[in-house]
């Protein structure tokens, strides 16, 4: 189950992104879009932030989460550079805030957001034939709301999209936490707008197979932005990995292991250390070393065991790149780690590169705790 238009305190709605997730999940959800309102004043701003937080979302969570945005109230000539802008920037889900009869929107609203680059027309209100027809040239999903006042215009949309064949998709339009409804009553809304239960079948596959394609794309290259990294590794150059998107399925935590080499530098349990493939030297407060280990596990696994056990040891990610194998880039005041998994199969041999900053680099960043 999904829902693709969703707000945070990152415009008009009352929560954080991780506790609209979190509220979603236990509503019974599967995946979100976090979709703030935005104009030229605070594009940026809500682009940034929400790449940050999906980012950031571990990937192996109960609930995906999709960044995206609703491009609302503008001059009818700003929907197609800000789509624009929002697509390249790394935006997945693009709404156009559509002609909703209890807000003064702008006459041709509808037909300016259908002509952008955008993934779903909200609340289009009162919409025309010649606008169904140009979203359904163009794939767009036309909204039915469980939103207050959006919603009345609902059997509406649903009888103008079943006639020329429209693409249609449920969402709440949440902006506090009593909007996120169960899915049960998302369902009843649908219903109650004049979906037959075959018809809400059909758009949960369409909406399936959209959101299948937009996860596809989301995993192709660098996880991560790569910060600027004067350090060693400049293996950033390597992207374009080709993994499928399916989401990783629960696997157990793993736990680290009790005796470490540096002990701020963290193994998972039940891997072995490999004393032949390592060496360390330390000297005056200088630490250089490579510690290899090899074990069984999930390569998912092993990755979100470095990021959780890493930031412990006041490590922080910099960046993590997938280009078939795995490359986590920590640093820390002082000294770089670079941890590099490198799977065949579930068998994994875990290379992890401990030394100095280089000495150009300013001691403190002013970047935030990644
Ligand atoms: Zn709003
Ligand atoms: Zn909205």
């Amino acid at each position: 189950m999904y829902n693709l238009h969703s707000h945070s305190l990152l415009s008009d709605g009352v929560l954080l992104p991780s506790e609209v997730a979190v509220r979603y999940l236990s509503a019974g959800y599967k995946v979100i879009a976090i979709t703030d309102h935005a104009d030229y004043s605070n594009i940026d701003l809500v682009i940034n932030a929400i790449l940050e937080f999906t980012n950031h979302w571990p990937k192996d969570s109960r609930i995906k989460v999709f960044p995206g945005i609703e491009l609302t109230h503008l001059p009818l000539e700003q929907f197609k550079p800000l789509a624009k802008y929002a697509r390249r920037k790394g935006i997945k889900i693009i709404i156009g805030h559509g002609e909703t009869l209890v807000e003064p929107v702008i006459k041709g609203t509808n037909r300016a957001a259908l002509e952008a680059d955008i993934d779903i027309l909200a609340h289009p209100g009162l919409i025309s034939d010649a606008e169904v027809k140009l979203a359904k040239k163009k794939g767009i999903f036309l909204e039915i709301t469980s939103r207050k006042g959006h919603r009345d215009t609902n059997p509406h949309v649903v009888e103008q999209a079943l006639k020329l064949n429209a693409r249609l998709i449920l969402n709440t339009d949440s902006h506090l936490p009593e909007d996120i409804i169960p899915v049960q009553d998302l369902l009843k809304i649908a219903s109650g707008a004049g979906l037959s239960q075959k018809e809400i079948d059909n758009i949960y596959q369409d909406v399936k197979g959209f959101l299948r394609e937009r996860g596809g794309v989301m995993k192709k290259g660098i996880l991560v932005p790569v910060f600027l990294c004067s350090c060693v590794l400049v293996l950033c150059s390597c992207a374009g990995i080709s993994k499928k998107d399916t989401v990783p399925k629960e696997e157990a935590l793993l736990e680290p292991q009790a005796a470490l080499k540096f002990n701020d530098i963290p193994a998972p349990s039940g891997f072995k250390f490999l004393p032949e493939d390592s060496y360390t030297f330390e000297s005056a407060g200088v630490r250089v070393g490579i510690l290899k280990y090899q074990g069984r596990a999930n390569v998912e696994q092993v990755v979100n065991f470095y990021k959780d056990q890493m930031p412990l040891y006041n490590w922080n990610l910099l960046n993590l790149v997938e280009y078939g194998e795995r490359l986590l880039n920590f640093e820390r005041e002082q000294e770089t780690c670079i941890v590099n998994l490198s799977p065949k199969g579930r068998n994994i041999t875990i290379t992890v590169s401990l030394g100095p900053k280089s000495v150009i680099r300013p001691k403190k960043s002013d970047k935030p705790v990644k």
